[in-house]
């Protein structure tokens, strides 16, 4: 085993990898950003190395940097993580160059399976099922759209240097393929460099079921399978192992097949077989299909050790040192049920926009198994992806499983940025999903139920105001008022956006009338703290002025102070702002000229998405406050538009809330 590695990452992959060095006995170096100097990632190491500014192209993809760190610390070997530098193969040279171990496959594994054409026609090869379609070098459109007819419609258009949903486009009819083929080959251009396309036909009511592998270069099993199929836009939301309905037939027939693509091409370390499966009738034997293979250690691996016991990590080590392969096919055992779910800070009704903001609060139950790579008191930056972290829960059975799930859910706290966690609560009531009848449109079929707000009791909006006046905490005096006279005291606040307020009124010692709209709450403080219309108070964390009350729901309100509304309410109609913070991918507008609703005037990619922001009305540019590849925080002005009379500005207001998009 190694005495030292170097973790080639950050957030939670990172801190998860350190677990096991410290139970391997193994030193660990973490390399680390700017943004990320005071990152959990780094406390938990041994030593840690400075890489470069924030920008992941000057830190975290600076394989040179990461190279000369493990030599200069002492490392052996470098374990990649997901994403980053997991999946290229110069990286895996240059590591192997400087005399390091790579914890993780060859550069031609990772070669070979680089492409989705040239890896489904080894797979083809190897006697593996691959989704029938077209994957040939000629790129004409023409020929394209023949090949497409040839396959039948729907077919999938997808970039064959693809990956996170990126470059793929369905289209159901022949009249659309050449705009769909269009719009692909930009997006593939743009996000890899590379427009080439494969064609694929398109699976109905399809199920995505992945088989984890494990190989030392000469043998490999296989960990069972993960079915992924909860997906928004073809990223996965919700994982789990065993797959429901599974067959014994139908699991022999995928790992054999799993096993067999990853003998193909000698792989060693961790790896991921994933299929596309038809279930319109079914988990039938002959209807799964290679898609891709993924050559890391993939996101939702905990799934897998939760059910087999395995330490995925250790084995990717044990691999990585010269161990032979710590189990055979038949030592490995499924036990029990286990779910994995992704917490984002996102804005689930903007539209999923990746949302930033310090953790005034993050605390998760016991029961469940937490990755996460921040704390309470840390910063989810605009640099990186937004995830907080994965919910693992293991029970005997899917069922209870799922209820552990649930139960997890609700009692995650998060304070300090919107999540995703009503959206995730939301899919874990799913009946469709409780029964097991999973495929990749449900989420989408069933979005706006999913995404529909909880509505905060009057109780939670109550309790929030007696917070605000400082009289949550079990010994506060009762500032502010007399305790048998019956003094009022208003508090204002904004709730989802709405300005409202609250009278509070004594009603004795421990006793408080919350006037809220049209109901009235009546609060008692007894020995375990406040009851409110008799149910006891939620927990809750104050910010400054943001209190987060963990009720039905999280709810988030600010307290206002009348003079700050009246600054808020100015008029913002003649700017453009960003929606969140990100980089400017290019600009289409300059100052003077004419621009109509809707014109597309800034184009902004955060995260892994690019939003258009398109003209709130017409108009004149009258300034342009942004650069194309230029950094931008949330609510910068971006472009102002010359300013029109008064009586416009409400309608321009409501416009520019529908004017953005993501393309
Ligand atoms: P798939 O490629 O099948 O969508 P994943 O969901 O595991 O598999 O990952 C999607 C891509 O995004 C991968 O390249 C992965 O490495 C990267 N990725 C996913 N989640 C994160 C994250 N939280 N942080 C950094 N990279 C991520
Ligand atoms: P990526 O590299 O972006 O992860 P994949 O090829 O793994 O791309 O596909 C991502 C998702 O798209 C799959 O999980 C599945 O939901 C959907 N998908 C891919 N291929 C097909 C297909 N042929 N038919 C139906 N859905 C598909
Ligand atoms: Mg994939």
């Amino acid at each position: 085993m190694f005495t030292r590695i170097l973790i080639a990452n950050r957030g939670e992959i990172t801190c998860r990898i350190m677990r096991t060095c410290r139970h391997l006995g193994v030193q660990t170096v973490a390399v680390y950003s700017d943004a990320d100097a005071d990152a959990l990632h780094v406390s938990m190491a041994d030593q840690a190395v400075r890489l470069g500014p924030a920008p992941v192209a000057d830190s975290y993809l600076r394989g040179d940097l990461i190279v000369q760190a493990a030599l200069d610390t002492g490392a052996e070997a470098i374990h990649p993580g997901y994403g980053f530098l997991s999946e290229n193969p110069e990286f895996v040279d240059a590591v192997e160059t400087a005399g390091l171990v790579f914890i993780g496959p060859s550069a031609a594994a990772i070669r070979a399976m680089g492409l989705k054409d040239a890896a489904k026609k080894l797979m083809q090869a190897a006697g593996v099922p691959v989704v029938p379609g077209y994957l040939g070098d000629d790129q004409d459109a023409d020929v394209l759209a023949q090949e497409a007819a040839k396959i039948g419609f729907p077919v999938l258009i997808k970039a064959v240097a693809g990956g996170g949903g990126k470059g793929m486009r369905l289209v159901e009819n022949p009249r659309d393929f050449a705009e769909a083929l269009d719009s692909a080959r930009a997006e593939a251009r743009t996000a890899f460099g590379n427009d080439a396309v494969l064609i694929e036909k398109y699976i109905q009511s399809p199920r995505h079921i992945e088989v984890q592998v494990f190989g030392d270069g000469a043998q490999a099993v296989h960990l069972f399978e993960r079915d992924c199929s909860l997906q928004r836009r073809h990223q996965k939301v919700i994982e789990e192992a065993p797959a429901p309905g599974m067959t014994a037939a139908m699991r022999t027939a995928m790992g054999d097949a799993a096993v067999t693509a990853a003998k193909a091409i000698g792989y060693a370390g961790a790896g991921t077989i994933e299929f596309i499966v038809d279930a319109s009738d079914g988990l039938r034997p002959d209807r799964f299909w290679f898609m891709e293979m993924n050559t890391r250690l993939q996101v939702e691996h905990p799934v897998t050790e939760a059910i087999t016991g395995v330490d995925l990590v250790e084995w990717q080590m044990r691999v990585a040192s010269g161990e032979p392969l710590p189990a055979r096919q038949s030592d490995l055992r499924i036990t029990g049920h286990a779910f994995e779910t992704r917490l984002y800070a996102e804005d689930v009704p903007a539209g999923f926009l990746p949302a930033t903001g310090r953790l005034d609060l993050l605390a998760f139950p016991a029961g469940l198994r937490a990755d996460s790579g921040v704390r309470t008191g840390d910063t989810i930056s605009p640099w990186y992806d937004p995830m907080i972290a994965k919910l693992i829960v293991h029970r005997p059975d899917r069922a209870s499983a799922l209820q552990a799930l649930r139960d997890g859910l609700r009692a995650t706290r998060v304070a300090g940025t919107v999540t995703n966690l009503g959206f995730l609560a939301a899919l874990a009531d799913h009946p469709g999903f409780a029964a097991g009848q999973v495929d990749t449109g449900l989420i989408g079929r069933d979005i706006a139920s999913l995404t529909a707000a909880v509505p905060c009791p009057p109780r939670d909006i109550a309790f929030t105001a007696i917070v605000a006046a400082g009289l949550a905490e079990l010994n506060a005096a009762l500032t502010g008022f007399t305790l048998w006279a019956a003094l009022a005291r208003r508090i204002e606040f904004r709730l989802d956006g709405a300005d409202r307020m609250a009278i509070l009124r004594t009603d004795g010692p421990d006793r408080i009338t919350v006037a809220l709209d049209s109901q009235i709450v009546d609060a008692r403080r007894g020995p375990d703290g406040w009851r409110l219309d008799r149910q006891a108070a939620p927990a809750f964390v104050r910010h400054g002025n943001r209190i987060t009350v963990f009720g039905a729901a999280t709810m988030v309100v600010e307290i206002t102070d009348p003079l700050d509304r009246a600054v808020a309410a100015g008029p913002v109609a003649d700017g453009i702002l960003a929606p969140m913070p990100g980089l400017v991918r290019s600009i289409a507008v300059s100052v003077g000229d004419p621009v109509t609703s809707g014109d597309r005037m800034v184009v902004l990619e955060a995260m892994k998405m690019e939003h258009v922001l398109r003209a709130p009305r017409d108009g004149v540019i009258a300034a342009v406050h942004c650069v194309a590849g230029g950094q931008v925080t949330a609510k910068a002005v971006l472009i102002a538009l010359e300013p029109q009379s008064d009586s416009a500005h409400s309608d321009t207001k409501r416009h520019a809330k529908g004017a953005r998009e993501r393309d």
